[in-house]
């Protein structure tokens, strides 16, 4: 019984971990810039030749093999680390990377071909294994704060490195351990391999779980941020609008609306891209110059929109004032001689029942009214402005 389970398992094993490393190597061709899932592939290759060595080749006390599927299952838990880490933007540093696992594979070499010891190296594979992952909890550690799928990640990554430690201490229980013939046939080896496979598929799914909420994430960001000045889209503040709209009771919204001046001027003497350059440092400015709560957006051109939640009509007028002013004060790193640009503002409060479309072109109006009074200013509703002040 034991004897079919472990036969079952033991071509199971490294099936499992082949089929994953197919899975990492085809997300990675959709996503070659995340270079984290040719690693995990690699990871999982390894291993997979590493389980799939030990398998075919009968086992013995000394002659090579098992110095060769040492440094398989070493340079897996390294791929592990590298991918782990490299998902988040990190690096391991070089002792854990190449440092520790030489060292271990020296051990390993000893105990395989000098004084050879299937203890020995059972115990040197699992504390090692265990060495190589743990200084990567430190730079994981902001996942446990993150998205369902990080914290997820997170603490399979934790059990899955931690598990090597209590798994060395129970191999010394078993009878006939120390004997390399008996081993793959006991219940242990069985529980070893068992275990391992699960944690492995588990931490592969969650690892494939994470990277696919990255790809929509990043989707998601690419669709609502404006390329030009990383501010929201048109449609990405429509979005949000929708859950300020209507305001809270007793709290007002504002919308300043903001069209630079003379632009036409600046893209047919100074060039296209000087004009792109401009607008990216106005984003900067804009987004510089606003609470954390307030959405600035990119209408499209050189228009530029910033929605003020909680803000009265006369914090709002303040706000466009010291905007233009900021504006006005700051060099263009783009034009020759640091000239400056100014813009136009337009603000307007949110009526009740009103909705975002009607506001925008209230603004819009008093817009165009800053702009026939000289530019460079900032308008607003007559009505609006003696309301705040009644
Ligand atoms: P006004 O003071 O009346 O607003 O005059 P203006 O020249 O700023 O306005 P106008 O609408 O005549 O010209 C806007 C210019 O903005 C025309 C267009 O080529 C330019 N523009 C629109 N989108 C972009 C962009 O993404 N990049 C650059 N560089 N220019 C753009
Ligand atoms: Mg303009
Ligand atoms: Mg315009």
């Amino acid at each position: 019984m034991l004897h079919d389970a472990g036969r079952f398992l033991a071509l199971v094993n490294p099936a499992i971990a082949l089929l994953l490393a197919l899975c990492f190597l085809f997300a990675w061709h959709h996503e070659r810039a995340r270079s984290h899932l040719l690693q995990a592939s690699a990871c999982y290759l390894l291993y997979a030749a590493a389980i799939g060595m030990q398998v075919l080749l009968p086992p013995r006390d000394a002659g090579g093999p098992a110095t060769i599927i040492g440094a398989l299952y070493l340079g897996s838990a390294v791929l592990l680390l590298h991918a782990m880490l490299a998902r988040i933007g990190a690096r391991p540093d070089r002792c854990a990377a190449v440092a520790l696992p030489l060292a271990l594979f020296g051990m390993l070499a000893w105990f395989d071909l000098v004084q050879p010891s299937l203890l020995a190296r059972v115990y040197i594979l699992n504390v090692g294994v265990a060495l190589i992952l743990l200084p990567a909890l430190a730079p994981l550690a902001p996942l446990r704060t993150g998205r369902t799928v990080d914290r997820v990640l997170f603490w399979v990554f934790v059990v899955f490195a931690l598990q090597f430690l209590p798994r060395t201490l129970l191999t010394a229980a078993p009878p006939g351990l120390q004997d390399p013939a008996v081993l793959p046939r006991t219940a242990y080896w069985l529980w070893l391999q068992a275990t391992l496979t699960l944690l492995l598929l588990t931490l592969a799914l969650a690892l494939l779980a994470a990277t696919a909420q990255d790809v929509i994430d990043d989707l998601r960001h690419e669709r609502d941020t404006d390329p030009l000045t990383q501010l929201h889209t048109r449609r990405s503040l429509e979005a949000l609008a929708a859950h300020q709209i209507p305001p809270r009771p007793g709290e007002k919204l504002s919308v300043l609306l903001c069209d630079l001046d003379y632009f036409k001027f600046i893209n047919d003497n100074y060039g296209h891209s000087a004009g792109d350059a401009v607008l990216t440092q106005v984003g900067r400015i804009i987004a510089a110059g606003i609470r954390r709560r307030d959405i600035a957006a990119r209408l499209g051109g050189e228009e530029f929109v910033v929605l003020l939640p909680d803000t009265p009509h006369d914090a709002a007028l303040q706000l466009a004032e010291r905007l233009r002013q900021t504006l006005e004060q700051t060099s263009m790193e783009a034009l020759p001689g640091m000239r400056n640009v100014t813009a136009s503002f337009g603000v307007a409060t949110l009526r009740p029942g009103e909705h975002l479309e009607a506001l925008l072109m209230r603004a819009d109006n008093v817009l165009y009214a800053a702009k026939n009074n000289g530019r460079n200013c900032v308008e607003f509703e007559r009505e609006a402005g003696l309301a705040a002040l009644a």
